[in-house]
């Protein structure tokens, strides 16, 4: 009773922002701004240090796996998003997002040795692109009702050309750098140029880069050629660390509609698309506190080159496919591994976090951000364990 009257008094006193500013135009970025234009009729300004999507968002497969989070603190998020996927396909299709599909799944365990040894020849049951020398076993993962895809550097771009159309939403060019605060109350996201862009919400949605803004002015984090993150402000805005995965894209001879997340031979995943290309992705790096710039992560060549050796073994139909693309990127995790999402302080509000599932969760979370900006309250989805204050 005591916690639904507090609640009710922080409904009465809420405002609606007429001015929010977006740090960060990843995934959460583009989804909440997506969510605050086509829901409240407000057009945020998008600031992000490269462009849309510069980062994982436009470098990740874009897998959506309806129940592999049941069970953790992200089930409700998962359920919730991936049905959302569904409705956006529709609605985001004239702004560009048109690869959205449904498909099956396999978790397929390879002897590598005996892979090396085999390769090519008989094509595994159930798997019409992947061969069978040295398959141990397979197991379903999922159908067309639990196993989708999206394209996620074009959700993204149709995110953001819907919230232009919808509400006037903008993007500029800019590193975020501190918070302007005035009466305990948030007016502005400082840029490092020295300008201020005035706002009564800010979003903070840097991914590996978002609690760079929160640590205390002491402490540097030596970002590769930048000193721009020196840190200031916010403070306890909790940390993040990023997990470096290369990729790479090869182009089939057909379109495949089969994902596999091989099991051996270094854990090779398997995203094949609508148009032909496949993702493949595996053999991270330890996670760390990222240091390389968004959109300027090294790609190492020998990385690249052992993922197309892998296929070369598991696959005679993608042997010597062409490469279209060699790249690499970090997803971010919180230390606790939950995503962190909600209102930090009065007028700061943070989505981050979301580990390997940042493209599946990102429409719940923007949708539930945009709700909590606009009306002080997610009545679709409990931020509760998500909230960035739990640290
Ligand atoms: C190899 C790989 C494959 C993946 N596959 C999948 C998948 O199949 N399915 C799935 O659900 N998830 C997948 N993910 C996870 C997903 O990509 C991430 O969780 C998600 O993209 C994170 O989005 P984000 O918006 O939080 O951060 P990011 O995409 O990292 O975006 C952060 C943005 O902030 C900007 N920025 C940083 N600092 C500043 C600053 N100071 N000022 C302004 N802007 C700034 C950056 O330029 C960047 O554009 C994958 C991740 C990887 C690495």
């Amino acid at each position: 009773m005591a916690a639904c009257a507090a609640s009710a008094r922080g409904l009465a006193t809420h405002k609606k922002p007429q001015q929010v500013v977006i740090a960060g135009g990843g995934v959460i970025g583009c989804a909440t701004a997506y969510f605050l234009a086509k829901e409240h009729g407000i057009g945020p300004t998008i600031v992000d240090r490269k462009s849309i999507a510069a980062a994982a968002s436009g470098n990740a497969g874009g897998f959506l796996a309806r129940d592999w989070n049941d069970g953790s603190p992200t089930q409700e998020m998962t359920h919730r998003s991936f049905d959302l996927h569904a409705t956006l396909a529709e609605d985001l299709k004239k702004y560009g997002a048109t690869d959205y599909r449904r498909l099956t799944c396999v978790a397929v365990g390879v002897d590598g040795r005996t892979a090396v040894q085999k390769p090519g020849g008989k094509k595994l049951e159930n798997v019409d692109w992947a061969d069978s020398a040295g398959v141990m076993g397979m197991r379903p993962m999922g159908d067309e009702s639990t196993i989708a895809q999206v394209h996620p550097r074009k959700l993204c771009d149709a995110f953001v050309a819907a919230a232009k159309d919808l509400a006037g939403a903008s993007v500029v060019e800019g590193c975020a750098s501190g918070l302007r605060e005035e009466d305990g109350r948030v007016t502005g996201l400082e840029l490092s140029d020295g300008t201020c862009i005035e706002a009564d919400a800010v979003v903070l949605c840097m991914g590996p880069w978002s609690h760079a803004l929160g640590r205390p002015k002491t402490e540097k984090l030596g970002l590769r050629g930048d000193s721009d993150y020196s840190g200031w402000g916010l403070q306890n805005c909790p940390l993040v660390v990023g997990t470096k995965y290369h990729a790479v894209l090869l182009q089939a001879p057909r379109v495949l509609s089969q994902s596999v997340f091989f099991q051996g031979l270094g854990d090779p995943e398997v995203y094949p698309r609508p148009d032909g290309e496949v993702y493949v992705t595996g053999s991270p790096d330890p996670a760390d506190i990222v240091r390389d710039l968004p959109g300027e992560t090294e790609v190492r060549d020998e990385v690249c080159d052992q993922l197309v050796a892998k296929m070369n073994v598991l696959s005679s139909e993608l042997k010597d496919a062409p490469i279209n693309h060699k790249q690499a990127c970090h997803l971010p995790s919180a230390v606790d591994g939950v995503p962190v999402v909600g209102e930090l302080r009065s007028g700061a509000y943070v989505g981050y976090g979301h580990g390997c599932w940042g493209i599946l969760l990102a429409p719940a979370t923007g949708e539930a951000l945009a709700n909590q900006i606009a009306t002080g309250e997610s009545p679709f989805l409990d931020l509760g364990r998500f909230d960035p204050r739990r640290f």
